[in-house]
C-alpha cells in the first residue's frame, strides 16, 4: 500500500523549496518567495508539536497540500494560504492570518477552513458540505481548488487512520463528491487520482480483482504497443508531421472497472488497458495525425470522437478513435493539441497560468468562459436558498443537473448547450433564456418539429419557436429534467394566476 516510511523530523524549508521549483519549473520572484517563506515559517510554528495518525510530523500535510497547489501552478497567494490552510483549527486564529498575511490570504483560509467543518455523515451532511462546497465555488473557485488538493494528500495517507468504518466514510465521499467536482472543473487526472484512491476502500475486494487482473495483462500489452508505436512514428513523419510526442497511458482501475460493469463483467469487451495519446503542436496536425493512424489500420465504428470540435460540458478537447491494429486488436488512439492537454490536466486552474504580474486587480473571481455554469451555479444556488429548500433534496437536484450524465446539443447559431441527460425542448429553452422557455410555440430538432416532450441527444441542433401569446403548461412540469426549468415554470404559472395550478395546489 502506501509509502509507510516514517518522516519524524518536520520537512525544511531547503528541502519544501527545491521541490517548488521542481514542480512548477519556474522561479518565484522575489517578493513571492518571500511570502511563501513567511507561510511556511507560521504553520512550522503553529504545527510544531503535532503529529498525523501516521506518526509523522504534521507539517508534511500542509507542504504536501501546498506542493499540490503548485504543481498546478497555482499564484503565490493560493501557495502561502496552502501551507495555512490547517492553522486556523490548531491553535492560530484568522486575525493572525490577517495581521500577517492580508486580506487575500485570510479570506481563502477562512473558505477552506468553513468547507473542513462539516464531516460526511449521511445524506443530510453530505448535501450540506456539498451546498458549502458550492458556496466556495461561487466565492471563489481557489478555495475549492486547495479543498481538492488537501483531499488528495489525505486520501494518500487513510491508510495510517486507525478507523476501517471512517476509511470507508471518507473514501466514499470522495468518490460521490470531490471526484464528479474536479471532473467537472475539467482536473482529468485529479479525478482519476481521486478514483483510483478511493476505489481499494470503497469497494476492496473488486480493487483487488482488477489489480490482479490488470499486471497480468499489462507486460503482453505493453510488447504489443512497443510495435505499434514505431509504426506511427514512421506514419507522421513521412506525412511531414516532425513535432510530437506519443506515449501509453494505462487506463486508471477505477475507469476499468465501471467499464467492466456496463459489460457484464466481461473482460474481453474491455477494449483496451492502455491507450495511445499523440500530442502535437495545433489542430490541423491532429485532423491529419487522425487521417494518417485511419490509413494505417481501419476505425471501428462508432468509437471515432470528435471533443475538438464539440468539447466535453466541462472543457475536454481530443480526438478519441479505436481503430483494429496489427492483428485486429482494437486499440485507442487519443489525439490532441499540447494546450488541450494542458487543459485536460489542471483544467480550471490553468486559467491561473497568466503571469501573477497580468493578474487583474483582486481578479481572484475570474472564471473563463468555458467554465460558464460556476456563474450559473451561483445564481441557482441563490435561487434555492430563497425557497428554503431541505439539504436532501439539494442534494438531489445536484445529482440530477451537475453530476450525472450530461448530454450537449446545439443552438442554430452552433453555441453548444450542455444539459442532463433526458433534457427536453423545453429544458433548452429555459436553459438559453427565460422568457423563450415561457413563450415556446414549437420546437424542431434538426430542422424537424418535435412534441415537447422529446429527448434530446448530443449532437441535435434545436431550434425554438416563441408566440408572444403563449405561456407554460402545467403538464411540462411532468416531463422536463432541469431544476432551473422546472422553478421557473411554477414562477410564471404562479405569477400569471393559472386556475389550473391553483386547483392542483388544493
Ligand atoms: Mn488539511
Amino acid at each position: 500500500m502506501a509509502n509507510k516510511m516514517r518522516h519524524d523530523a518536520a520537512p525544511s524549508w531547503s528541502h519544501y523549496q527545491e521541490k517548488l521549483s521542481q514542480l512548477t519549473k519556474r522561479s518565484y520572484p522575489p517578493e513571492g518567495l518571500k511570502l511563501i517563506k513567511e507561510a511556511f515559517d507560521f504553520a512550522a510554528e503553529v504545527h510544531k508539536d503535532q503529529r498525523r495518525f501516521s506518526g509523522e510530523a504534521y507539517m508534511h500535510h500542509p507542504v504536501a497540500v501546498s506542493l499540490n497547489a503548485a504543481s498546478l501552478q497555482l499564484d503565490t497567494k493560493t501557495i502561502a494560504a496552502a501551507l495555512l490552510h490547517d492553522t486556523v483549527e490548531d491553535g492560530s486564529t484568522l486575525r493572525d492570518i490577517k495581521k500577517h498575511f492580508g486580506e487575500e490570504i485570510a479570506f481563502l483560509v477562512k473558505g477552506v477552513t468553513k468547507v473542513n467543518k462539516i464531516k460526511y455523515q449521511g445524506v443530510e451532511r453530505a448535501a450540506e458540505n456539498m451546498r458549502r462546497m458550492f458556496l466556495a465555488i461561487a466565492e471563489d473557485i481557489r478555495i475549492v481548488i486547495l479543498k481538492l488538493v488537501d483531499r488528495l494528500h489525505n486520501m494518500k495517507t487513510l491508510w495510517a487512520l486507525p478507523s476501517v468504518e471512517k476509511q470507508r466514510r471518507i473514501a466514499t465521499e470522495t468518490l460521490e463528491i470531490y471526484a464528479p467536482l474536479a471532473d467537472r472543473l475539467g482536473m482529468g487526472e485529479l479525478k482519476a487520482e481521486l478514483e483510483d484512491l478511493a476505489f481499494r476502500y470503497v469497494h476492496p475486494k473488486e480493487y483487488q480483482w482488477i489489480q490482479k487482473e490488470v499486471s497480468r495483462k499489462i507486460p503482453e500489452r505493453e510488447a504489443y504497443l512497443k510495435n505499434i508505436i514505431p509504426i506511427v512514428q514512421k506514419a507522421l513523419r513521412r506525412e511531414d508531421i516532425r513535432s510530437f510526442e506519443i506515449s501509453a497511458r494505462a487506463k486508471h482501475h477505477y475507469s476499468i472497472w465501471k467499464k467492466l460493469l456496463k459489460y457484464e463483467k466481461d473482460w474481453g469487451r474491455v477494449l483496451d488497458l492502455t491507450a495511445l495519446r499523440i500530442v502535437l503542436p495545433d489542430i490541423e496536425d491532429c485532423y491529419a495525425t487522425l487521417g494518417i493512424i485511419h490509413s494505417l489500420w481501419p476505425p471501428m465504428p462508432g468509437r471515432i470522437k470528435d471533443y475538438i470540435a464539440l468539447p466535453k460540458p466541462n472543457g475536454y478537447q481530443s480526438l478519441h478513435t479505436t481503430v483494429f491494429c496489427t492483428n485486429g486488436k482494437p486499440t485507442e488512439f487519443q489525439i490532441r493539441t499540447r494546450d488541450m492537454h494542458r487543459e485536460s490536466e489542471y483544467g480550471i486552474a490553468s486559467h491561473w497560468l497568466w503571469a501573477e504580474s497580468e493578474k487583474p486587480e483582486g481578479g481572484t473571481r475570474f472564471v473563463g468562459k468555458k467554465f460558464s455554469w460556476v456563474k450559473q451555479m451561483q445564481t441557482w444556488q441563490k435561487e434555492f436558498r430563497k425557497n428554503k429548500g431541505s439539504g436532501k433534496e439539494f442534494l438531489e437536484s445536484l445529482k440530477i443537473d451537475f453530476f450525472k450524465d450530461r448530454i450537449f446539443v446545439l443552438t442554430p447559431k452552433g453555441d453548444v448547450i450542455d444539459l442532463p441527460e433526458g433534457a427536453t425542448p423545453i429544458d433548452f429553452a429555459y436553459h438559453v433564456h427565460s422568457e423563450i422557455g415561457d413563450h415556446a410555440g414549437s420546437a424542431k430538432v434538426n430542422a424537424k418539429l418535435v412534441p415537447f416532450h422529446y429527448q434530446l441527444s448530443s449532437g441535435e441542433v434545436v431550434e425554438i419557436l416563441t408566440q408572444k401569446n403563449r405561456k407554460p403548461s402545467l403538464e411540462w412540469l411532468k416531463f422536463v429534467k432541469t431544476s432551473q426549468a422546472k422553478s421557473r415554470i411554477r414562477h410564471t404559472l404562479k405569477e400569471k394566476g393559472s386556475v389550473e395550478y391553483f386547483k392542483r395546489k388544493k
